[in-house]
C-alpha cells in the first residue's frame, strides 16, 4: 500500500500548491482521498531524458515495462545524427514500436560551432544557413520516425529584444522546414524565458517597484508566426521562472499546444503545482499531448522507481483522463 500513502501525501500537499500556482481552488482532499486507485489504463506520455542511461542498459525491456506503467507517448531525446542515444534511431522506432509504445515527439538542439559548445547559443544571421540545413536533415528524419512534433529545448542567448527577434526568425524558418517534412516545430522553456528584457524606453518610463520589460518566453510567442512555431510549456520550469503556468496557458491557448508534466521530483509531492488546474485547462484548451518529465531523483532512487510512481500519481488523479 505504500503508493496509496505517497499518493495520499502527495494530496496534501496539492492543496498547498494550489496557492502558488493556480486561481481555482485545488481540489479537497477528501475528495482525493475518496478516488479509486485505477490500475494503469490512460495514455501517458513520457520525455525519455527522465531516465538518463537506466533505458539503455536493456532498451526492449525498458521499453515494455514503460508501456506496463501506462506510458504510451514518447517524445525522444539524444537524437544525433541518425541515432538516438547510441542506437540506430530506425532500430529505435522498431523496438518502442515492438513494445505498443509511439514516437509522437523529439527534442532536438542545432548543435554549436565546437566541442564544447553543446547547443547553439549565440544566434547571428551567418548562422542561419548551417541550421536550416541541421533541421532540415533532422525533420526527414523524425518524419521517417513518424513523430508528430519537432520540439527544440534549449535557450540561445537573449539579452535585448533585437537577439529576440533575430531567434524568432530561425524559430520560423524553422518551422517553415518542419512544416514541409510533416512535422510541427516548436520551442520549450526553462526557467530562464521568464526573465525580462527591456528597451530604453522602458527602462525611462518603468515604475520604481516593477521589473521593466517583457519576458523573454512572451517575446518568443510575438516574434514567431502561428502557423509555423507552436509552445512547449513545461509547467515546472514555468514555476521557477515565477511565472503561473495556468495564466500562460490562459493568454497564449493557440501558441501553447503541448505540455510538459512536472514537479521537483516526483508528481505532486513538491506542492509547488496545481495539476488539477493544469489539466483542467489543458483540456479546456484542447491540448492533446503532454510529457512527464523527471529530472535526477534526488534520493538515489532510480529514475525508473521515479517514473512509475509519477505514473501511479496521474493514474490515481481523477481530473486526468
Ligand atoms: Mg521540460
Amino acid at each position: 500500500m505504500s503508493n496509496r500513502r505517497d499518493f495520499l501525501k502527495s494530496a496534501s500537499l496539492l492543496t498547498a500548491g494550489g496557492l502558488l500556482a493556480g486561481k481555482a481552488q485545488a481540489m479537497p482532499v477528501s475528495a482525493m482521498q475518496a478516488a479509486p486507485v485505477t490500475t494503469a489504463n490512460k495514455a501517458l506520455g513520457l520525455q525519455i531524458y527522465s531516465l538518463f542511461n537506466e533505458l539503455y542498459d536493456d532498451l526492449p525491456k525498458r521499453l515494455a515495462e514503460l508501456k506496463d506503467m501506462g506510458y504510451i507517448n514518447l517524445e525522444l531525446a539524444g537524437y544525433n545524427s541518425g541515432k538516438i542515444g547510441q542506437v540506430d534511431m530506425m532500430e529505435f522506432k522498431k523496438m518502442a514500436e515492438d513494445a505498443g509504445l509511439k514516437l509522437v515527439s523529439s527534442h532536438v538542439n542545432p548543435p554549436g560551432n565546437s566541442p564544447q559548445e553543446f547547443f547553439l547559443m549565440n544566434y547571428t544571421r551567418d548562422q542561419l544557413p548551417r541550421v536550416k540545413e541541421f533541421w532540415k536533415a533532422a525533420a526527414d528524419d523524425h518524419a521517417k520516425l513518424g513523430c508528430k512534433y519537432l520540439l527544440q529545448p534549449m535557450m540561445p542567448t537573449v539579452k535585448n529584444h533585437d537577439d529576440a527577434a533575430l531567434i524568432g526568425e530561425f524559430f520560423n524558418e524553422a518551422g517553415k522546414i518542419c512544416k514541409e517534412a510533416g512535422l510541427q516545430y516548436g520551442y520549450h522553456d526553462h526557467n530562464w524565458e521568464f526573465k525580462k528584457v527591456a528597451t530604453e524606453e522602458q527602462i525611462k518610463k518603468a515604475h520604481p517597484f516593477m521589473e521593466p520589460g517583457d519576458p523573454i518566453e512572451d517575446l518568443f510567442i510575438a516574434n514567431t508566426d502561428p502557423s509555423l512555431v507552436i509552445f512547449e510549456l513545461d509547467v515546472y520550469w514555468t514555476v521557477r521562472g515565477g511565472a503561473d503556468p495556468l495564466e500562460y496557458m490562459q493568454k497564449y491557448p493557440d501558441r501553447i499546444r503541448v505540455l510538459h508534466i512536472k514537479d521537483r521530483a516526483v508528481l505532486g509531492q513538491s506542492g509547488l503545482l496545481n495539476f488539477q488546474n493544469i489539466f483542467n485547462q489543458m483540456y479546456a484548451n484542447g491540448i492533446q499531448d503532454y510529457f512527464v518529465e523527471l529530472e535526477k531523483m534526488p534520493d538515489g532512487r532510480s529514475q525508473m522507481v521515479g517514473i512509475k510512481e509519477c505514473a501511479d500519481y496521474l493514474q490515481n488523479a481523477p481530473f486526468v483522463k
